[in-house]
């Protein structure tokens, strides 16, 4: 109708009549502010969760830290070199690790998992299994999320031969051998071709729609090493698009062209095929593919054969979202309160996600979601308070039924049973009054401040009104 101005402005007499006639019915609403405990909880401790710790810890606030393997570092401290400046890994990862070990305001448990996380936002509870078999409970303020993610699986993809051909490899397994500082094929040979393959697994409708972010620069930068390394080799690149967008990866993707590797391009839905070599050839594998740029079916010699593997969601991702009241998307990563413009809060106040458990990220953005994480838990804490929602549930004792459909349907677990009374009860400060158990209550006991049926009910009346006169 904002094009027709005579209706434009029936809808807006409608619009004010509505809300002045629902003015009727409001009840002032209090704000209401909860203290803030200035201890904090990092779950997982790779790059992201090491940074969130030791920002907040050297502001001299607690952290307690939670890993569940048996060290600190997650997968950067698997890495070798790091790109686009080949920097070594251990000289940015090992120094952090020791610090937090010697920190005396961060507390490591390490092999230890989270059991049950209680409380909202200021004054959360968590219960720690440790290594030792002991249960630990404690009590801090807010909770970062940084456990990361984990390696796919190529076995489930056939045309890669991956766990059938004995020199096809994961990325994961190649930086092993980059680190060791040897790369042989299982019989113990130099491989004369190598071949990486890109977006295995990633970009792909039937494992993970989504790029994976950093495989395209760990395979330049395996290309860079091969050619120091065993500079009599081949080596292919075996690639559909080359993403190269973090600081100084355009560059480097130009340096790796010119240092005579062969970039060859496969269209997304037309996946290269590896397969053992026949009787005679010189090599081991061969990798069929219709080469994009050319528009030629070629044949690939190889060798050895490295898959850029995606990076996926860990198993248990779905669990720890319930534990610490976060959503996860459909690929199991984290859900932010906002993807642009609040990327590491949660819908649930005093949770905070950080690096890769949102989605796939570099070194860079990791660290920056941790301290960037730590920043807003800092500033929380400075405050020493918090305002909670004030349009909340509530629920009227005298029609609850004690049904419980309240409890199951709100997603913020916000909605307790008291077992005494017989009645449901609403925890106003992790409420976030969404209204869903308004709707679900089937004798109308649970209401949503603010959304009462009587303002709701006036409010259409409003518009109703000039419609019938
Ligand atoms: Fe009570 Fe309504 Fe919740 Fe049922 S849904 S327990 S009646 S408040
Ligand atoms: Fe839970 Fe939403 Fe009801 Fe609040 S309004 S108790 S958040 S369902």
């Amino acid at each position: 109708v904002h094009t027709d101005r005579e209706k434009a402005t029936k809808k807006a007499i409608e619009l004010v009549r509505a809300a002045i006639t629902r003015v009727i019915h409001h009840d002032p609403l209090e704000k209401r502010s909860v203290e803030v405990n200035p201890a904090s909880l990092v779950i997982g401790g790779g790059i992201a969760g090491m940074s969130a710790a030791l920002e907040i810890a050297d502001s001299g606030k607690k952290v307690i830290l939670v890993e569940k393997t048996a060290q600190l570092g997650g997968q950067a401290a698997k890495l070798d070199l790091t790109f686009p400046y080949m920097s070594d890994a251990a000289q940015l990862i090992q120094p952090k690790i020791k610090k937090i070990h010697a920190h005396p305001d961060i507390e490591v448990y390490l092999e230890s998992k989270i059991l049950d996380i209680s409380g909202y936002v200021g004054n959360f509870k968590a219960k720690i299994a440790t290594k030792e078999g002991k249960e630990v409970e404690v009590e801090l303020g807010n909770i970062v999320v940084a456990t990361g993610l984990k390696a796919f699986d190529p076995a489930v993809m056939e045309n890669y031969g991956y766990g059938k051909l004995p020199d096809v490899v994961t990325s994961v397994e190649f930086e092993h051998m980059m680190a060791e500082g040897t790369v042989l094929t299982k019989d113990g040979c130099v491989p004369e071709h190598v071949a990486i393959v890109h977006c295995v697994g990633s970009r792909n409708s039937d494992y993970h729609e989504y790029c994976s972010r950093t495989c395209c620069m760990t395979a330049l930068k395996f290309s860079n090493q091969l050619r120091n390394m065993l500079p009599e080799s081949h080596v292919f690149q075996l690639y559909s698009d080359m993403r190269s967008f973090s600081k100084g990866c355009e560059e480097f993707y130009s340096r790796t062209a010119k240092s005579g590797v062969m970039f060859l391009n496969f269209e997304k839905g037309d996946l290269p095929l590896v397969r053992e070599a026949p009787a005679g050839d010189d090599c081991r594998m061969v990798i069929s593919m219709n080469e994009a740029l050319s528009g030629d079916a070629i044949e690939v010699p190889a060798d050895m054969v490295v898959l850029m593997v995606a990076q996926e969601a860990h198993e248990d991702s779905k669990q720890v979202a319930h534990l610490a009241g976060i959503s996860s998307c459909g690929s199991d990563f984290f859900i932010e309160k906002h993807p642009k413009l609040d990327p590491v809060a949660t819908t649930t106040d005093g949770v905070y996600i950080a690096g890769a458990c949102a989605a796939p990220k570099d070194i860079p953005d990791a660290v920056a979601q941790g301290k960037a994480a730590a920043a807003r838990i800092l500033a929380t804490i400075a405050r020493g308070s918090v305002e909670v929602e004030v349009t909340t549930a509530s629920v009227n004792e005298d029609l609850c039924c004690g049904c419980q459909t309240c409890v199951g349907v709100c997603p913020y677990t916000a909605v307790g049973f008291d077992e005494e009374k017989k009645v449901s009860v609403v925890n106003e400060v992790l409420c976030k009054g969404c209204g869903t158990c308004g709707s679900a209550c089937p004798t109308g006991a649970i209401r949503s401040k603010h959304f009462t049926d009587e303002q709701i009910l006036s409010q259409i009346e409003g518009l109703m009104e000039l419609e019938a006169s």
